[in-house]
């Protein structure tokens, strides 16, 4: 069994600003996009705002229309990482295995040869006690065994509480609750799943898994492990993610790139590289970054956000190469990166989409994972795509094993 906590801080940016202002402490307060501005919107509000029905999302002057007396502040978004960051090492106290979700959610696999649901429930009040009292905002703990019913845990009972879901008792808590609060159930999933009749996350449980994966393909075999309670995801290392912000390579190659085919050629190294680096962390990308340094030195970075994340070389090198041919201009390239960021686990599950071809990717991974294993035992140069013969003194370098160039540090822009 394992034993995973999610950890949501309340009303996160109202909370810290209400710290370091006493003064409308006892106010309705909201932090807002821009607060001079009619059309700014409410970006969080403390419980005193939310009992007057601010909601997240919504525009000043219509939060204003419900309550009149809303303090607005502007964001201060510095203040905030550095309360998250305490939150984490709070955290990091408990366990090696801290998995952010954005600044003020966490997910932390406590799991042990001698735990307990009743010591994960202890361990979880001294977190939320001590959040509360060494930092003076107050989270919401969720206690489970997965880490999806542990994020239905954190959301059950706010602010400033721990809602411990069991093997035993999720029939009773986690069922009868909406579909769409399970995570990554959006509304395009929820509208499709409520067209077959399946409104709870009890009914998505009970619903025949043939039916789901005739609707959702391999995302309905996920579907009824989150409602079923059986989702397997593990929870990351913050070490190494803390440390990992991004995997790139680059090169300056032997002779100025010209023509498009240079570009294929050193690109696919590149990028065969930074995706091999990936799969062996277990991580998948958001995002692919490419840095261009023309011969006159000018250079630059575009970047791009992919629909789903990925770890497959194929797709890196695609996108990477579009960015390079729709950004170059006339002048020879000296050097190119690539970089990805915004890494997760690569077990994490992402937000389904319609629209990707789930099979295919799965053929290319595989795909992927075959030659990995080739070039490990016979070497980085025993499997290449055939444009790398076009120039084999271009195509002749391994920026895995033999020269990581830049380090991660020469990325920074992106993140
Ligand atoms: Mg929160």
């Amino acid at each position: 069994m394992r034993y995973i906590l999610h950890s949501d801080c309340n009303s996160f940016y109202a909370s810290v600003e209400c710290l370091y202002r006493p003064e409308i402490r006892n106010k309705p307060v909201a932090v807002s996009g821009n607060a001079d501005d009619r059309h700014g919107i409410i970006l969080t509000k403390n419980q005193i705002a939310k009992n007057f029905g601010v909601k997240t999302g919504e525009a000043i002057w219509q939060a204003r229309q419900k309550c009149p007396e809303l303090v607005t502040v502007p964001p201060n978004f510095p203040l905030y990482k550095r309360f998250s960051k305490m939150t984490r090492e709070i955290y990091g106290e408990y366990s090696e295995k801290v998995e952010p979700f954005g600044l003020d959610e966490a997910w932390l696999d406590i799991s042990g040869r001698d735990m307990n649901f009743q010591k994960a429930k202890a361990i979880a009040e001294e977190i939320r006690g001590r959040i509360k009292y060494e930092l003076g905002i107050t989270v919401s703990i969720g206690v489970s065994f997965n880490k999806i019913f542990a994020k239905l845990g954190s959301d059950y009972k706010k602010p400033d509480a721990v809602t411990v879901i069991t093997d035993k008792n999720y029939k009773y808590i986690v069922w009868p609750l909406p579909v769409e609060n399970l995570l990554f159930v959006g509304p395009a999933t929820k509208k499709k799943l409520n067209n077959m009749g399946i409104y709870t996350i009890g009914n998505l449980a009970n619903c025949p898994l043939d039916t789901l994966v005739s609707v959702f393909g391999k995302n309905g075999n996920l579907l009824n492990q989150f409602a079923n309670g059986s989702d397997k995801a593990s929870v990351a290392f913050s070490i190494s993610h803390q440390d990992v912000k991004s995997i790139g390579n680059s090169t300056t190659t032997y002779r100025d790139l010209k023509t498009v085919e240079d570009i294929k050629i050193v690109a696919f190294v590149l990028s065969d590289s930074v995706a091999r680096r990936l799969r062996e962390q277990n991580l998948k990308a958001w995002v692919v970054g490419v840095s261009i340094r023309e011969n006159n030195l000018n250079s630059f970075t575009r970047q791009r956000k992919l629909s789903i994340p990925t770890d497959i070389t194929e797709e890196i090198a695609e996108n990477a190469i579009d960015l390079f041919l729709k950004n170059k201009g006339e002048t020879p390239l000296r050097s190119i990166g690539i970089s990805l960021s915004e890494l997760i686990p690569s077990d994490t599950p992402v937000q389904m989409s319609f629209f990707c071809n789930a099979k295919n990717n799965n053929r290319l991974h595989n795909l992927d994972c075959a030659v990995d294993s080739l070039k490990k035992r016979f070497g980085s140069y025993c499997v290449q795509p055939a444009v790398m013969l076009n120039d084999p003194r271009l195509s002749g370098f391994n920026p895995k094993d033999d020269h990581t160039i830049h380090p991660v540090g020469y990325f920074t822009k992106y993140i």
